[in-house]
């Protein structure tokens, strides 16, 4: 059976591994840790992914290869694809991994998103900052995530200290400063697409954030079947013309009933860890199924589900595994502040039932507040 590579050891990696085993699939990871948590469950090539070495090593040892990381070098993926096949294609790679080019994309396909300027000097970020109105951010192009790399303008007199945050990076990563969407709801769709153009999607998912990282996800997003339909097209679009193969992630800001486009995640995404008790395929078996040539699975939903995300260090799981539908994933990392560590998911086959579940463990747990606004959402 084939063995599939994966660029970065992380977590993605790690269910990517966990997926793959039933279809008797072999796995080597590769990242600069060597305590990476996906190292827990196949074996690891470390090294630097600009090491050619290191990536000759792991090019002679795998037939496939994909990414847990989107921030892998575009040209280390395109030295990597000279010798095997990747999926994403580097291409797809190269746009999602950089906020200007993707959101350019999404304008030429007439996907809608916050107006945005490019950012190359402090007194064009002033301009700026005046044309687009306040609130405001500034985000860096490249190599951000989770909310780093970003600075919200509160005010025209906040850009001072702006471009004291992140001015130095604009002649590196480069910069692009946003509106502030005041969004109703965050939502993303999980899509795959297979070698062979086959296009899915899991329903819709809506999101919370706090501090910049996911924070719970409700699956399906109670949302109308015309917005479901419309964030599909603008994500089939999107593969389309990336010639995209593998699972993707858009994530749409939802205000007055307008869907904006925020960012593409080139690759299995945590608003779809839910997949993985919550739907008849997982996001992680279609992405092996996609990079492989296989026929893609079903994506249907087995009863509503939430995703709480485990950030810095993990709960009591006894609290989740006595629920019925109650499901732990713990990632095998340090505790850290800021670190996702794990998360649970809970399945219901109703919303009342998803919601009696989440008030019992959100209390036990003293997370009230977390799950509080899926609650509010469901009532
Ligand atoms: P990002 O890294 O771009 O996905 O941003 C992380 C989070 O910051 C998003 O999920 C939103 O909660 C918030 N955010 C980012 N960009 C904007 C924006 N233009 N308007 C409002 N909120 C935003």
């Amino acid at each position: 059976m084939a063995t599939v590579g994966i660029l970065g050891g992380g977590q993605l990696a790690r269910m990517l591994a966990l997926a793959g085993a039933p279809l008797g699939l072999r796995f080597l990871v590769m990242d600069s840790a060597d305590d990476a948590c996906a190292g827990q469950c196949a074996p690891m090539v470390v090294g630097d992914f600009t090491d050619e070495a290191a990536l000759a090593e792991f090019a002679s040892r795998v037939d496939v290869a994909t990414f847990d990381f989107e921030n892998v070098p575009a040209q280390s993926a395109r030295w990597l694809n000279e010798r095997i096949p990747v999926f994403p294609a580097p291409r797809a790679l190269a746009v999602a991994q950089d906020r200007l080019a993707e959101k350019s994309l999404f304008r030429e396909l007439g996907i809608p998103v916050p107006e945005f300027v490019d950012i190359t000097s402090r007194d064009q970020l002033e301009e700026a900052v005046a044309r687009i109105g306040t609130p405001c951010i500034l985000k860096t192009r490249r190599l951000g995530y989770d909310g780093k790399g970003q600075f919200r303008v509160r005010a025209a007199t906040d850009v001072g200290e702006a471009w004291e945050a992140l001015g130095a990076q604009a002649t590196t990563v480069g910069l692009i400063l946003e509106a502030f969407v005041a969004f109703d709801r965050e939502l993303s769709v999980v899509a795959a697409r297979g070698r062979d153009g086959e296009f899915r999607t899991w329903p819709l998912t809506e999101n919370w954030h706090v501090d910049g990282v996911l924070s719970a996800s409700l699956a399906p997003a109670m949302v109308d079947d015309a917005l479901q339909a419309r964030a599909v097209d603008y994500a089939r679009s999107l593969a389309e013309a990336l010639d995209y193969v593998g699972v993707f992630a858009l994530e749409l800001f939802c205000h007055d009933g307008e869907l904006l486009a925020n960012e593409l995640a080139p690759r299995v995404h945590n608003s779809g860890h839910w997949t993985i008790e919550g739907a008849e395929t997982s996001q992680f078996e279609n992405h092996l199924r996609a990079v492989l040539g296989l026929p893609l699975g079903d994506t249907r939903m087995v009863g509503v589900a939430c995703m709480l995300n485990w950030i810095g260090a993990m709960p009591d799981a006894g609290i989740v595994l006595r629920e019925t539908g109650g499901h732990w994933h713990d990632y095998g990392k340090a505790p850290r502040a800021g670190r996702k560590v794990g998360h649970a998911t809970l399945r219901a086959e109703t919303h009342a039932e998803l919601v009696d579940a989440l008030q019992r463990v959100g209390a036990a747990l003293g997370r009230e507040s977390q799950v509080a606004p899926v609650v509010a959402r469901m009532l």
